[in-house]
């Protein structure tokens, strides 16, 4: 497993981290299996999708009308402040799982791989996990 540190700048970002997976798996040798993507904590997530700036920015305004910061009372802003974060991340995915072909990730011409900031800036880490294929 490899874990991965990042710093993010906002509050929400969309950080395209497929190059730093395509290296593990890369670097594993693994020509069939699996790579798995994967955060711990509770206000990020990871997605598949296409990397377009506009559709980015799409993303980030449609979580913050489907999940509004300020709208609802949330009960867990008495703690920190960030319930709009959590249930964000709980619409979303803490990991996501990929075949390896031929040793290559096994991606869509259009797909990436992203992490998902909801509550930055903050030092965030996710883990890349290699399962070689015994069949
Ligand atoms: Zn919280």
């Amino acid at each position: 497993m490899k874990i991965v540190n990042l710093d993010t700048k906002d509050r929400i970002s969309i950080i395209n981290i497929t190059k730093e997976v395509e290296e593990e798996v890369r670097r594993s040798g693994v020509q069939e299996g699996l790579v798995n993507v994967y955060t711990w904590h509770t206000t990020t997530a990871i997605v598949i999708n296409e990397d377009e700036e506009g559709l980015s920015k799409d993303f980030i305004a449609i979580l913050q009308r489907l999940i509004p910061d300020d709208i609802f009372n949330y009960r867990h802003n008495m703690i920190d402040n960030n319930a709009s974060a959590h249930i964000r991340s709980v619409f979303l995915s803490s990991e996501v799982t990929i075949p390896i072909k031929d040793g290559r990730l096994w991606l869509g011409h259009w797909q990436s791989i992203f992490f998902v900031e909801l509550d930055g800036p903050r030092t965030r880490s996710f883990a890349i996990t290699i399962i070689r294929s015994t069949a």
